[in-house]
């Protein structure tokens, strides 16, 4: 027998193999499924470690957080049922009263929750413009703020802020950053290397990849009391991700790297196509040399550019909303990340009120074949606009 090399395989190499998983009992290489809700204790009438009870998690939920921490190059990720589920979380485990700096324009969802705590008086919340560190600077208070909240690239803009910029003014101010890269996930963004204290995901976009999970994750450089409170949240609300999910999850982060790398070879094309394309008023995608956040994207994301972006079409909000409808191959539906690309009308999704052109069409390219999506919007706006 020869000595192992010494030899560590690359991230790709790594989470490909889920981290060269061989089940100890078996030798299988891919991990069992664990639904157990319950673990019945030892011969001394001691709790078996780690795990005890499904509300504090399971073999294959750890297993999936492993291979996300080994993503994100984090300390410890933490799996819920939801991306939602992750980031209220993290705005419970903040004190009454305390100081949150959020983008105006974010995830709706994530908006409407923020809001939620502020009218109920929990947190108080000062807004700046994504992409805007000025503004950004100007929300924090020194020595008073908790919390920064960077949405990048953000939805459904795609406006790119300065993750290590941001993370300067957060902890000059005694704030921690949080970022959500939801649209670039951490094979092009590692945002706990760009100075992030806190790296959301939802998993349910890119990491899973299939459209048939929901779940978030939140990864962390350090643990701490913080860390403990947010787990604690986790464990109470039940909001632990489940087994089945997890191990979808896992199988999905297989092939990361080869999804994410054609969805962006994709958006390039697309991108490409439309821009000063006679139907179409502007795109909004990094990717383009024009893009106001081009360069600092390229810096954050590894010269590729996700495959989110957004079309303002000229015409009305009647004909944007018809392009969605002669789609053939772009499914008219919610959600991002997945091998399928789907096209929406953002204002109709995220309601009224909510800050969004009203001819802004929000698309997730997939990993199809590039003419068969760019011949797709082209005769839906020929369509739409005849
Ligand atoms: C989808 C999404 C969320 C919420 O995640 P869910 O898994 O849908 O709960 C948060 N932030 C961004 C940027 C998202 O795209």
């Amino acid at each position: 027998m020869t000595d192992k090399s010494n030899r560590t395989p690359s991230l790709v190499t790594r989470v490909t193999q889920a981290l060269h998983f061989v089940e100890a009992e078996t030798g299988a290489v891919i991990p069992s499924i664990q639904p157990a809700a319950t673990y019945a204790r030892d011969e001394n009438y001691q709790v078996r470690k780690p795990y005890w009870y499904r509300r504090d998690g399971s073999q294959t939920t750890a297993q999936a957080e492993a291979v996300i921490a080994e993503l994100e190059g984090a300390k410890e990720s933490l799996l819920f049922a939801s991306g939602m589920s992750a980031c209220t979380a993290v705005i419970e485990h903040l004190p009454t009263g305390a100081h949150v700096v959020a983008p105006r324009v974010m995830y709706h969802g994530v908006l409407a929750q923020i809001q939620n705590y502020e009218a109920n008086g929990r947190i108080e919340v000062s807004y700046y413009t994504a992409g805007n560190l000025d503004e950004l600077a100007a929300a924090v208070r020194p020595g008073k703020t908790n919390l920064v909240w960077v949405e990048t690239p953000n939805n459904p803009d795609w406006e790119v802020t300065d993750i290590a910029g941001a993370a300067e003014i957060a902890h000059g101010a005694g704030a921690k950053l949080l970022t959500d890269c939801t649209g670039t996930p951490p094979n092009l963004t590692r945002a706990l290397d760009f100075g992030a204290d806190i790296s959301f995901h939802s998993a349910t976009k890119y990491l899973n990849g299939h459209s048939d999970v929901t779940a978030g994750v939140l990864s962390v450089r350090e643990t701490g009391q913080f860390w403990d409170e947010i787990c604690m949240v986790r464990k109470l609300q039940g909001t632990v991700l489940h087994s089945f999910d997890a191990w979808l999850l896992i199988r999905g982060m297989r092939t990361l790297f080869l999804r994410v790398e054609r969805s962006c070879q994709n958006a390039i094309a697309v991108a490409k196509h439309f821009d000063g394309h006679p139907h179409v008023e502007k795109v909004l995608y990094p990717g383009l040399p024009s893009d106001p956040g081009h360069e600092v994207a390229k810096k954050q994301t590894g010269g590729q550019f996700g495959g989110m972006m957004s079309i303002i079409v000229k015409g009305s909000e009647t004909t944007a909303i018809d392009v969605t409808r002669f789609c053939e191959v772009f499914y008219p539906a919610t959600s991002l990340g997945g091998v399928e690309s789907l096209i929406e009308h953002r204002k109709t999704v995220s309601g009224e009120g909510f800050p969004v052109h009203p001819r802004l069409l929000r698309l997730s390219i997939g990993i199809e074949d590039a003419d068969d999506l760019i011949y797709d919007l082209e005769q839906a706006l020929t369509r739409a606009n005849s």
